[in-house]
């Protein structure tokens, strides 16, 4: 164990193909292994090897060989020995490069991929008070865009549409649903109609070959995605990637299991494998090849990449140990965050994983705050059922916890959150705030299906009344895309490989629904140009941060006194799901309004002096003097 923590921050375990015009050196760790094939391909699949070698027993289960000559533009495959068998091909656990459907690592010259003025490239270096994030998915946002010259790809991403539209809706971050090479969608026939979400991990550290224009030549994606990265880093948009270690597609093909047998998954007492991702298997990050095989990972998309973040998907499988190395290891302005929960139950005590519950214990990493979400929509356990926009009361506190960020306030009795019975964030910035993701329905969906009837100008008011508290809570803001143009996805819950009929953003509505967007950009204008919501600390938010009494149906709070060195003396802001208008009382003074009845203006709608506000019927209103 001293061993590999030692290994931890430093040496490079899993560089498994180190290319030269001499020479290629491959290495594999696979620790029981009694002997290891290495096959050299001049293809990415079918054809017969053009060389086999055998590699050579190293230290602590490394196994070498060194191919002399030039290999660029080969594949290759390792097969190991164990226990008497050939465990079956396989590029390795750590291929950077694959043929078509990855089953074979490619030989690149990674240097050769990068795109003019890379090397000027870098992270952002975003504060997690500047980041607002755009959940995206490559083949969602351009499928359906009329003028879109790479529709589906990457390169899509480079395109002055596609800027242009992240650029003036104003969000800071751009989070791609996994990109990394998975299984489900067959690279060799991208003429077939083929959607999916990608929760089915491949090849970990391998661009995702469906979104490159050539998924058969294995440098294209690894270029095109730095060219994606680098167009969006130009426009001041920070690049998040989901990323999916706590599972892979399969156990008995995977790339761990054919390398390591049963290192790198868990199991059950009785033998059998533990299924905390409810996808059959789940990994064990807590054991040092694993936890170390992460750390790499991590590192080498966002040395490789230029990454600005991560978000971990259930994040809860993994240990806080690692998931605390993972954030020493990058550099403290990367962004990471994940879902603090499993889809089962994990083999590894609860009290040591990276549950949402943890979160105070892992500084610099932030969770999904569904405790607001659900206050706001409903349930994720029945989208018929309706919260706070739907008008239903006991909401408010779960509506409070999310707005500060879920960390502890005087004026939140945690014993009435839905969810959390204590504050879970130690920073506000531990939280991420949010209505919508691609899991679940969207927000029109569930709005539809929580309130029967209800008329698309009701529908609107609800959405933008949802995402003001979104906007203005102090933790992370987080939109799913295409909510800006009122996406739907014609009812369905779970869309991960619908067609694109149902998953394509609809670009038209930004014609249809010109106030929906203009709306978001507002209060993404309205908090980028105002501190007092994007607070940072727990002790600002606790001294500058009021929640005012309101009935049901409401909730009011005030940022008061400059806070975070603010402009803006005092901010109220009251969300009224009430179908009609309320009278809020606040201390006298003169208040400019600047968010009223589905408009923004950040210069002032209209400034009176009072100390009672009137807010219109299932609206926000936010002032300031
Ligand atoms: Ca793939």
């Amino acid at each position: 164990m001293a061993v590999i923590a030692a290994l931890s921050m430093n040496a490079e375990m899993y560089n498994e193909m180190t290319y030269t015009k001499r020479g290629t050196t491959f290495t594999l760790v696979a620790q029981k292994a009694q002997a290891v094939q290495l096959n050299i391909y001049t293809e990415g699949t079918g054809g017969k090897a053009i060389k086999t070698v055998a590699m050579k027993k190293g230290p602590k289960g490394t196994w070498k060989a060194v191919v002399k000559g030039d290999l660029k533009g080969r594949f290759y495959t390792f097969n190991v020995k164990q226990g008497g068998k050939m465990l079956g091909e396989n590029p390795g656990m750590f291929a950077k490069a694959v043929g078509v459907n990855g089953k074979r690592g490619a030989v690149i010259d990674l240097a050769a991929t990068n795109p003019a003025g890379w090397e000027n490239d870098k992270a952002l270096g975003y504060a997690p008070t500047d980041i607002i994030v755009y959940e995206s998915h490559n083949r969602d946002i351009s499928v359906s865009r009329k003028e879109a010259r790479y529709p589906g790809k990457f390169m899509a991403l480079t395109e002055p549409w596609a800027i242009d539209h992240l650029k003036s809706l104003g969000i800071t971050a751009i989070h791609l649903l996994p990109s990394f090479d998975y299984a489900s969608v067959d690279e060799e026939h991208l003429d077939r109609p083929q959607f999916n979400w990608g929760y089915d991990p491949l090849n970990y550290n391998v661009p995702e070959g469906s979104y490159a224009t050539d998924p058969f030549k294995p440098e294209v994606r690894v270029s095109e995605f730095k060219q994606m990265v680098k167009a969006l880093h130009d426009a001041g948009i920070a690049v998040i990637l989901d990323v999916v270690y706590n599972h892979t597609m399969d156990i008995n093909n995977s790339n761990f299991q054919r390398t390591n047998p049963d290192v790198f998954y868990r199991k059950r007492a009785d033998g059998t494998y533990s299924d905390g991702s409810g996808c059959g298997n789940e990994t064990a990050s807590d054991h040092p090849l694993m936890r170390q095989y992460m750390i790499e990972s991590f590192n080498y998309w966002a040395k490789e990449y230029h990454l600005d973040g991560f978000r971990v998907d259930l994040m809860g499988i993994h240990d806080i140990e690692t998931m605390n190395l993972i954030r020493k290891s990058l550099p403290e302005d990367i962004f990471i965050y994940g879902e603090g929960w499993s889809a089962g139950t994990c083999a590894y005590p609860a009290e040591k994983l990276a549950m949402k519950v943890n979160t105070y214990q892992m500084p610099g990493i932030a969770a999904f705050c569904d405790d607001m979400r659900d206050a706001l929509r409903g349930p994720f356990n029945d989208d018929h059922q309706g919260a706070f926009l739907a008008g239903l009361a006991g909401h408010q506190e779960s509506i409070k916890a999310g707005i500060v960020g879920c960390i502890e306030h005087p004026q939140v009795d945690y014993s009435k959150v839905n969810y959390s019975k204590k504050p879970w964030a130690a920073e506000p910035t531990q939280s991420m705030a949010y209505i919508s993701c691609h899991d679940d329905m969207c927000l029109v969906d569930r709005l539809k299906t929580s309130i029967p009837g209800i008329g698309i100008d009701e529908l609107i008011r609800l959405d933008l009344l949802g995402q003001t508290a979104v906007f203005t809570s102090q933790g992370v803001p987080f939109m799913l895309s295409g909510e800006e143009m009122l996406r739907d996805k014609k009812g369905v819950h779970n869309s991960f490989k619908s067609p694109d009929s149902i998953n394509q953003l609809p670009w038209d509505n930004l014609q249809k629904y010109p106030q929906v967007f203009a709306y978001y950009k507002g209060l993404i204008a309205l908090r980028k140009a105002h501190p007092a919501f994007r607070m940072g600390k727990a002790e600002l938010v606790r001294k500058h941060l009021e929640f005012l009494p309101v009935g049901e149906g409401l909730m009011a709070f005030r940022l008061k006194d400059h806070a975070a060195g603010d402009q803006w003396n005092d901010i109220i802001v009251v969300l009224n799901a009430n179908k009609h208008a309320c009278m809020v009382d606040v201390p006298e003074g003169t208040y400019t309004s600047v968010v009223a009845a589905g408009k923004v203006d950040l210069d002032g709608i209209r400034t009176t002096t009072t100390s009672r506000l009137e807010v219109a019927a299932q609206s926000a209103l936010i002032v300031h003097n």
